[in-house]
């Protein structure tokens, strides 16, 4: 019975997070819709509300600030006590990009055939870097945390879903050593996957990331998601009742890649949602490519 689970999706005011909150919405579940900006969180619930969905409710969520998750999780355990499903949506590019250039071109910035062609259209500095490791590897990880005594106690079992990217899949890490490490799933743990992300901001700093085996074919956005994964599969060794994956959306025509991509919000949202509603006994662990199941 939908009615009686509690859902949380992060960076919901537009995007694939946004469409995500309707279908779970449409299907019964009591969604919490979160943005860091207020208005842009509430205009999102208003117009869902307008549409019908009366089960969905607006709670502020900066995914980089402790002080905001501290407020959301007082909110949960006043207003509901339990949570089945947690969706980690929110993610930033972590480039600087010539928008001109970008649309003329019409190639997704993230992706590293872009960053290959087209220096100098695209800009990773450092600051940008932090800023995208932060939102989409260290945000996840405190969010789950400061969720994870509200998920404990979904009967059924959680669900959590992190919003992934196929430019993080381990075949691509340029790194060999960076590659082994993430890959050896038995021996990874939290502090393994912090040091690699310090390792990555050490060589940027110091301007040796083409020296140290990195690659601007990698940036820092294909780092969040590969760490991002990792914790995924530590996290799910943790916590065997509950299901716990990541998801490539597919390449989604959003603010995100500054719609060089095709694929609809509506698509895009389809494998967050399938992970968010998985029936029990399914995987946990587990990379999809939208629906499918894949390799990491
Ligand atoms: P959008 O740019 O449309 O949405 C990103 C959302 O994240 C926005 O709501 C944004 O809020 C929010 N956000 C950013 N930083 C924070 C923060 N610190 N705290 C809370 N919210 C934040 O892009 P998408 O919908 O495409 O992206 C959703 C997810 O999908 C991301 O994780 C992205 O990496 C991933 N993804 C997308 C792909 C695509 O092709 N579109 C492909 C692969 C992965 P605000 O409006 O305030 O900026």
């Amino acid at each position: 019975n939908m009615s009686c689970k509690y859902a949380i999706v992060t960076g919901a005011n537009k995007g694939i997070g946004f469409e995500v909150v309707r279908q779970l919405a449409s299907k019964g579940v009591t969604v919490i819709l979160t943005a860091r900006n207020e208005m842009r969180g509430i205009a999102a619930v208003s117009s869902l509300v307008e549409s019908g969905l009366t089960n969905v409710v607006f709670h502020q969520l900066d995914v980089c600030d402790p002080a905001s998750l501290e407020c959301l999780a007082k909110f949960v355990k006043s207003q509901f006590g339990t949570l089945d499903i947690l969706v980690n949506n929110a993610g930033v590019s972590g480039v600087v990009v010539d928008v001109e250039g970008i649309r003329a071109l019409n190639i997704d910035p993230l992706s590293g055939e872009a960053a290959n062609i087209v220096q100098g259209v695209i800009q990773q500095t450092y600051r940008n870097a932090e800023v995208c490791i932060d939102t989409n590897y260290y945000g996840v990880k405190r969010v789950t945390e400061a969720l994870l005594p509200f998920l404990r106690l979904s009967p059924s079992g959680a669900r959590i879903v992190n919003v992934s990217s196929l430019r993080s899949e381990l075949k691509r890490i340029p790194n060999e050593e960076t590659r082994k490490e993430l890959g050896r799933i038995k021996t990874l743990t939290e502090a393994k996957i912090d040091g690699i992300v310090e390792r990555f901001f050490c060589d940027l700093k110091q301007g040796k990331l083409e020296a140290n085996g990195w690659s601007i074919m990698f940036p820092a956005y294909s780092i969040s998601k590969a760490s991002l994964n990792a914790y995924t599969r530590v996290l799910a060794k943790t916590y065997p009742k509950m299901y716990i994956n990541c998801v490539h959306p597919g390449s989604v025509n959003t603010d995100v890649n500054w719609h060089t991509n095709a694929m609809s919000v509506k698509e895009g949202a389809r494998g967050p949602v399938m992970l968010a509603l998985l029936p029990d006994g399914g995987p946990s662990g587990s990379y999809f490519d939208q629906t499918n199941l894949a390799e990491f």
